[in-house]
């Protein structure tokens, strides 16, 4: 078994999508990012990846290539689950933490785990996301952007 830990931070930008956990939640600002920014998917592709001891997702998916712009994060998860299959692992379980003060994370808790899930091929009681503030404390304390942190769990396939 390997455990794996990802962690990414975004700068909230005007006039962007909000997108966190392959989810739209509707808010006054989005996410500064090559991709859709969708900080959450990415520090859990990141965990994925450390499992694997394949390095970190920039060398995946470099921010220096075009056809990364404005991605879909769950469909580069989804890219990313394919890799560690085909590298011989399987996911056992995934836990995520979102660190913001608002827009508030619960109404769309669910429904970002039931995408996380889908894109993961894995049960929905596998995935865990929950979302903290951090009291006012440091960047994202300040409403400066927002922080995510996940943790996967994989076993050799077979
Ligand atoms: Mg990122």
């Amino acid at each position: 078994m390997r455990i794996g830990l990802g962690y990414d931070v975004h700068a909230f930008s005007p006039g962007r999508r909000l997108v966190l956990g392959g989810v739209d939640v509707p808010f006054e600002r989005g996410l500064e990012g090559h991709s859709d920014a969708d900080v959450l998917t990415h520090a859990l592709m990141d965990a994925i990846v450390s499992a694997m001891r394949a390095g970190d997702i920039g060398a995946l998916f470099p921010d220096t290539d075009p056809v990364y712009q404005d991605a879909s994060s769950i469909e580069l998860l989804r890219h990313v689950v394919e890799t560690m299959r085909a590298d011989g692992w399987e996911l056992v379980d995934a836990d995520t933490v979102l660190a913001l003060e608002e827009p508030r994370i619960a109404p769309y808790r669910d429904a970002m785990r039931e995408r996380l899930a889908g894109a993961l091929g894995m049960p929905l009681d596998a995935v865990g996301v929950k979302a903290t503030t951090t009291e006012g404390l440091g960047a994202t304390g300040r409403g400066e952007g927002v922080a995510a942190m996940a943790v996967v769990l994989l076993r050799r396939a077979g």
